[in-house]
């Protein structure tokens, strides 16, 4: 896998990396999720090291090192603890999203900010009536003068509480058709009429930040319109295309982690005076998760080359965000039943990892959702 996909930098870069997780994160990595908090210091120290960048220019602070650094890095992260990179992935979205679409001064202002892990970001699209089909959602834009007068709200959030910057999208012209009248705009924290609520628990994933916003009568600079009026929907479902990729190196992480300790528990493990791992029952578990995971990541890595060479990745991010979600959960299962006893309990990260996982199969886009556009882009 490595030799077909990895160049001499990517190395490099892998070698950087795994020394920092170490000493960083690897000794709080189960903290983290009993104390349900990704410390952000821990964050702010990842952009430092330019991990925030690999999508940006070295004008505003990023790397420049491209889609396949990327899901190195998110892979890496995630085999210690899923929630510090689901932490970052909001920001890497956004962060594209302002270098590929926003003006030269918004990216002055805030692309060097986020791409060095000062400034965190949310991306708002989830609202009551719109999960699925974010054409749905009903946040509007009404234009006065200079400005734009927001109301409506957003839920399952991530970073809601902990981000500088609200990426909202909304609907600025409701006259056409929303996939027309569709914008964005960057709100800043602490803006009059910007109200976050964290109501609920997760099942996994814990550490993160999510919750519910509500946008009472906010008043956004019309310079902060990422984009042109009405280009929101064609955006966000590029940022998509990215998002779905991120997951997928996420979920790979989790399924790299639960293959790890379950062939290290495997060979420990000692029952009718023979390692577990002598089992050919444990044997062919292990072999499928080992051949699920290469697939996945293949999907995974295959996408990020393919949008690194300038094609077209809708299909292919979705058929890496779905098989690598399904993949996640199987592998994390596999783990907790070879773990046996052990696997349920939290002496062990394998319960986490399958907690964790779960959450892939729903958030960026259901499965179901995901097999709709593979099956929409085959049928074309
Ligand atoms: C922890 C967490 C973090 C999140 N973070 C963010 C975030 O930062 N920003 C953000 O905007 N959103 C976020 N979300 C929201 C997430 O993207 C949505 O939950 C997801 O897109 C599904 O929407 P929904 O929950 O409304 O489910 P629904 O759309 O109501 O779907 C319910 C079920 O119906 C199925 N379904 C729906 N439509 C169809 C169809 N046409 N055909 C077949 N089946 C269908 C779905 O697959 C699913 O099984 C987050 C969610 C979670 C749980």
């Amino acid at each position: 896998m490595n030799n077909i996909f990895f160049t001499r930098e990517h190395f490099v870069l892998i070698e950087d990396l795994q020394c920092f997780l170490k000493e960083e994160l690897e000794p709080i990595k189960d903290e983290i999720t009993k104390e349900k908090k990704v410390p952000l210091s821990l964050i702010r120290k990842m952009g430092e090291k330019r991990y925030f960048g690999p999508l940006i220019c070295e004008n505003y602070g990023g790397s420049n090192l491209g889609m396949i650094a990327h899901c190195l890095i998110t892979e890496e992260i995630s085999k210690l603890n899923v929630s510090v990179s689901v932490t970052r992935t909001p920001c890497i979205l956004d962060g594209y999203l302002l270098s590929h679409y926003g003006s030269d001064s918004q990216k002055q202002k805030y692309l060097t900010e986020i791409t060095s892990g000062r400034k965190l970001c949310s991306i708002c699209v989830t609202e009551e009536e719109a999960g699925s089909n974010v054409a749905g959602i009903k946040t509007i834009a009404r234009d006065s003068g200079n400005e734009y007068i927001l109301n409506g709200s957003k839920k399952y959030i991530t970073n809601a509480g902990i981000a500088d910057y609200y990426f909202i999208w909304c609907i600025t012209n409701i006259n056409v058709n929303p996939r027309s009248g569709m914008s964005v705009l960057l709100v800043e924290k602490d803006t009059p009429g910007l109200i976050i609520e964290n109501p609920y628990e997760l099942m996994g994933i814990n550490g993160i930040y999510n919750g519910i916003i509500q946008l009472k009568d906010v008043r956004v600079p019309k310079e902060n319109l990422i984009g042109n009026e009405g280009s929101g929907f064609d955006s966000l479902m590029d940022t998509f295309n990215l998002e779905r990729i991120t997951l997928s190196s996420e979920c790979n992480g989790i399924s790299l982690a639960a293959l790890e300790s379950s062939k290290q528990y495997a060979k420990k493990r000692v029952q009718f005076e023979r390692p577990i791992s002598n089992f050919q029952i444990i044997k062919l578990k292990l072999a499928d998760m080992s051949i699920n995971l290469q697939a996945a990541r293949l999907l995974t890595y295959s996408a990020a080359k393919l949008y690194e060479i300038g094609l077209n990745i809708t299909k292919e991010a979705s058929m890496a965000k779905a098989f690598s979600s399904e993949t996640a959960v199987k592998v994390a299962s596999e783990a907790v039943q070879i773990h046996g006893g052990a696997g349920y309990t939290d002496l062990y990260s394998v319960e986490r990892y399958l907690r964790d996982a779960r959450f892939f199969q729903i958030g960026g886009g259901t499965s179901e959702i995901q097999k709709l556009i593979v099956a929409r882009e085959e049928l074309k």
